[in-house]
């Protein structure tokens, strides 16, 4: 009987309760009017709402009925906290308070451009600079620095700590892989099966803590990109448990991978079905495949992406797998973030050879204008050149085809690219062979580093490298993905500090060093055009030159010293007579023949 009583009253002071109110808080003063407030709750679907100070334009349900979508207009609204009240008959159920904050950044700051040298890190794998957020009781992977594929404690108070030698570098750009929370039970480190997309991680620290690096990195005169992924989710998010609606995610009856032929957008004979198993194909059983045509799902996602960030203060983009979306979508989930920071620069991944399907991607590309489509994506990675650079430097250049050629080749085909000096260059990533490994030999980075810091682009390098790292992709991911020594209490010694390198660490460093410093006053390589030679006998020729300035590139890629006539290239030198070699720090006499050593890449600027 008591308990029945009970039973009969409870409903009667029942509160509705609200789990989740994404976005948390918003801004006055966007361009954009609208925003959509998405609540989460059991059973949600049943009240009416109520908001003061606020102009509540409509209230929209789901199939799934523990969500509303609160609809408002923002015009003439003012910074504040309002009262939102969910009301059952004429009982208000539950009162929450919502916040339109104040703006309070320049939305024309300078986003990341081919001025910047971008240098990429694993949180994870980084430096652990707070022990006690290595695991977190509501997250099920822990700690295990003894497995490849484990946690193994970096963070964001390790990258704080750190910036100095990043700084000291030359390095003007991180770009950090993601970083928002990812519940998976194994393999979580590498955190693209995000769970929470309004929440930092707690194993990197706390929203705040990635605020402050933001504002670290800005009084640096650094800038921070963000790791985005809009084509997945993992299986573990809240979302992906309880969907909105039966269309959120590409769902099918057997599990269906992608097919990863990206090539496929563009390809004219491409068939529905794998036109089908390319975009709504999961990328792997961990992360469940979004459907950015549902509309609530793409507005969900642009307002996440503002919301970090007005809030962090993030200075760009690097989206994953950016061809595995849908690409109409897409071009609204890039033209709202560029109306609200129209400076906002945006790199996407698309992982192919061929700089055709490659520029195909960036914005205002002709070739994809044959077909009637425009990414409106800025930047696109070239993922060519990394196909070059990776292999040339290990080859004679035999039949037209190989060695210096390679690059040579690549560079014939920029004419396809809308805007070239907007383009990623990189020899490596968190997904390749490690350089290190692929060229064992001091004097082959050294060549590679020289390629890319006075090649057109966006230079990235991968943390460690410059120390002399190592990591081979068949051993998997877990090893180009080793931990920088000196980022653990442990470690016996740090890299970070100067004076316990090893020998090989200090040359690798220095050398990096000098030449990313050397760049970064340089707009003759950061804007100035390019003026190349056929290579001959593997030596590669090229000048970055501008009005004011000219720089000569001599890539020796051959096992010999070689006597090099200069009369060939007097368009380049344009009668100048003597030059500066940055790398040898020497003076170069160009009126006669040069001598070229073995193996070796000259930066000569022309005086
Ligand atoms: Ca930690």
């Amino acid at each position: 009987m008591k308990y029945l009583f009970i039973y009969l009253l409870f409903p009667l002071f029942a509160t509705a309760q609200i789990d989740r109110v994404e976005p948390p808080f918003w801004w006055q003063g966007m361009k954009n009017k609208k925003l959509k407030v998405l609540l989460y709750g059991d059973d949600l679907s049943k009240y009416d709402v109520k908001a003061q100070g606020m102009n509540l334009v409509s209230i929209e349900g789901v199939e799934n009925k523990n969500y509303l979508f609160l609809n408002f207009d923002l015009t003439n609204q003012e910074a504040g906290n309002f009262k939102i009240n969910l009301i059952e008959g004429k009982k208000t159920k539950h009162t929450f308070r919502y916040e339109i904050k104040s703006r309070n950044r320049n939305f024309d700051f300078s986003s990341f451009d081919s001025s910047d040298v971008v240098y990429l890190l694993m949180p994870d794998r980084f430096a652990n600079g707070n022990p006690l957020n290595d695991s977190h009781p509501d997250l099920k992977d822990k700690l295990n620095r003894s497995d490849k594929d484990g946690r193994h404690g970096g963070d964001l108070e390790g990258i704080i700590k750190n910036l100095d030698y990043i700084e000291e570098l030359g390095a003007t750009a991180i770009w950090l892989t993601p970083l928002c929370e990812d519940n998976d039970p194994s393999v979580s480190y590498h955190t693209y099966g995000q769970s929470d997309l309004y929440r930092i991680d707690p194993r990197y620290g706390s929203n705040q803590d990635y605020k402050r690096l933001a504002t670290s990195l800005h009084k640096r005169g650094m800038k921070l990109i963000m790791d985005y992924v809009t084509n997945h989710w993992g299986t573990q998010h809240w979302m992906v448990k309880d969907p909105p609606t039966k269309d959120w995610i590409h769902y099918f009856e057997e599990y269906t991978n992608t097919n990863h032929r990206k090539e496929i957008h563009s390809d004219p004979y491409a068939s529905i079905i794998d036109k089908k198993e390319l975009l709504k194909g999961w990328f792997v059983p961990t992360m469940a495949d979004l459907n950015q045509s549902q509309p609530k799902l793409l507005n969900y996602l642009i307002q996440n992406a503002i919301w970090w960030i007005e809030f962090a203060g993030i200075d760009g983009f690097r989206v994953d797998t950016f061809p595995y979306n849908n690409p109409k979508p897409m071009i609204k989930w890039l033209e709202a973030i560029r109306l609200e920071y129209p400076t906002f620069n945006i790199v996407g991944e698309g992982w192919m050879y061929n700089s055709i399907h490659l520029s195909y991607w960036q914005e205002n590309s002709p070739i994809a204008a044959i077909q009637g489509f425009n990414s409106k994506l800025p930047s696109v990675k070239d993922f060519a050149l990394y196909n070059a650079l990776t292999k040339a430097f290990s080859e004679r250049d035999e039949y037209w085809e190989h060695g210096m050629t390679r690059i040579y080749k690549t560079l014939q085909n920029d004419f396809l690219y809308p805007n070239i000096n907007n383009v990623l260059i990189f020899a490596e990533n968190h997904d390749t062979n490690r350089i290190n490994d692929s060229y064992p030999e001091f004097k082959s980075y050294k060549r590679i580093m020289a390629a890319l810091m006075t090649l057109r682009g966006i230079p990235q390098i991968y943390y460690g490298s410059e120390i002399g790292m190592t990591g081979k992709k068949e051993k998997g991911d877990g090893d180009i993905r080793r931990d920088f020594p000196g980022g653990w209490k442990s470690d016996k010694k740090s890299a970070f500090n100067e004076k316990e390198r090893t020998p090989v660490q200090r040359s690798y460093f220095n050398f990096t060093k000098k030449l990313i410093n050397w760049r970064r006053t340089k707009s003759v390589i950061h804007k100035g055009k390019t003026l190349h030679y056929v290579p001959e006998n593997d030596v590669y020729v090229y000048f970055r030159y501008s009005e004011k300035s000219c720089v000569m590139v001599i890539i020796n890629n051959s096992p010999k010293k070689q006597n090099l006539s200069l009369d060939r290239f007097h368009e380049g030198i344009a009668g100048r007579t003597n030059g500066y070699e940055v790398i040898s720090e020497k003076q170069i006499n160009l009126a006669k023949n040069l001598e070229v050593l073995p193996e070796t890449a000259y930066i000569i600027e022309l005086r």
